[in-house]
């Protein structure tokens, strides 16, 4: 019970398009500043250290008609990119004092400048990530970056970001994606115990939650699974990829589980367990992350690591979760996932795995032909 009303309160959270919470948080931290990041992935600590809220955007899902972004943008752009700006657009970003991008596509890049000419008020800033990872200046590149953003947050809060609170803050999200980590190989072991619909909303709570709340929330759900009652289904276990950035709507999520999937692994919400393990938080902690996010992080579609392929990555995946399929599950208009599809699709069949590739927008309000289409794929797996 007590579980059902975690769920039910977080899938209000993360409907919530005024974003309540935030409000909430500011109130109780009178002239705390609140920054929204773009995916896939932020320096929080960052943002944290300097005693602001960072708080990840996904776009508004089915919540909001486009009514003024079509006029920004051309027509072959994902959702998340348009519904960003829609709320841009109809006040429903108000409770943010700043926003970051990053280098993740030429659509948010666009997204990032369009931001900045029409809301001159704000703080909109531009983060370069590395594209390079193998290339020897890389880290030194990103550690000067993070102080740029520092000078800039400090700017903005009016206040020093010391080493001190960053360590503070390195520790706090190292705790996070730890929780998250353990999550992830819960469900794995046991998908009948924690549906991925119920990890999904408990990860992608910790891009609206305080850090401090998302690990109390994290901990208690940890702590109660392990006697929750369930037995295991008779599913296929299924990795799902490619929804890294834009994130599919929770309905999509239900139905290819209640279609016969076990999702075992899958890259939504990625900035909840961005690093493989801690970053460090002894020595230069700016220098920590910088390092962190050369050596150390997930594979996606939007980070280039040249000495450890993403195909590699999805290889791995599949193999530490025996996984019996793969789902490629792309937002529309996606560029960077669909390039990969070509790359993926080689690995998973070179593993001799079969695959389904499906399509997703945030406003879908009939998914019968996603259904039938997953159906099948599950049927044909079953009766093989
Ligand atoms: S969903 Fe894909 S195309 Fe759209 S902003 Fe994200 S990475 Fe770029």
């Amino acid at each position: 019970m007590e579980l059902e009303r975690t769920f039910d309160n977080l899938s209000e959270i993360l409907q919530d398009l005024s974003f309540g919470s935030v409000r909430r948080w500011k109130e109780e931290h009178p002239g705390s500043k609140a920054v929204a990041f773009f995916p896939v992935y932020a320096p929080v600590e960052i943002i944290h250290a300097a005693g602001m809220l960072p708080v990840g955007l996904a776009g508004a899902g089915d919540k909001l008609d486009i009514q003024h972004a079509d006029s920004r943008f051309g027509s072959f752009i994902c959702s998340i990119v348009k519904t960003t700006m829609e709320m841009g657009m109809t006040n429903h970003l108000d409770a943010f004092d700043g926003f970051l991008f990053s280098s993740i596509c030429d659509s948010a890049r666009n997204l990032c400048f369009v931001f900045k000419r029409n809301f001159p008020q704000m703080y909109v800033d531009f983060l370069h990530l590395p594209h390079n990872s193998a290339s020897p200046a890389s880290v030194d590149f990103l550690d000067a970056e993070y102080r740029r953003i520092i000078g800039e947050l400090e700017r903005l809060g009016g206040k020093r970001i010391n080493d001190a609170a960053l360590r503070n803050s390195i520790d706090l999200y190292n705790l996070q994606r730890k929780l998250v980590r353990r999550l992830y190989q819960f469900r794995a072991d046991s998908p009948h115990l924690l549906r991925a619909w119920e990890s999904y909303l408990l990860t992608r709570a910790g891009n609206f939650l305080p850090v401090e709340e998302h690990i109390a929330t994290l901990e208690g759900v940890l702590s109660l699974l392990k006697d929750r009652p369930g037995k295991r289904r008779d599913s296929i276990r299924v990795v799902v990829e490619g929804s890294f950035c834009e994130q599919p709507p929770l309905d999509v999520i239900r139905m290819l589980e209640a279609a016969g999937c076990d999702i075992v692994e899958d890259d939504f919400a990625l900035a909840q367990r961005w690093f493989h393990g801690d970053v460090p938080s002894t020595g230069d902690p700016v220098r920590a992350l910088a390092e962190s996010y050369v050596r150390d992080a997930v594979y996606s579609s939007v980070r280039h690591d040249f000495a450890h392929p993403r195909w590699e990555g999805l290889a791995d995946k599949i193999r530490n979760t025996h996984a019996e399929a793969v789902i490629m599950l792309i937002a529309k208009f996606c560029e960077p996932a669909y390039f990969d599809y070509v790359l993926f699709k080689k690995k998973i069949e070179e593993m001799g795995l079969p695959h389904l590739l499906l399509e997703f927008e945030e406003k879908l309000f009939t998914f019968d032909r996603l259904r039938t289409e997953v159906e099948t794929f599950v049927e044909s797996l079953v009766f093989d």
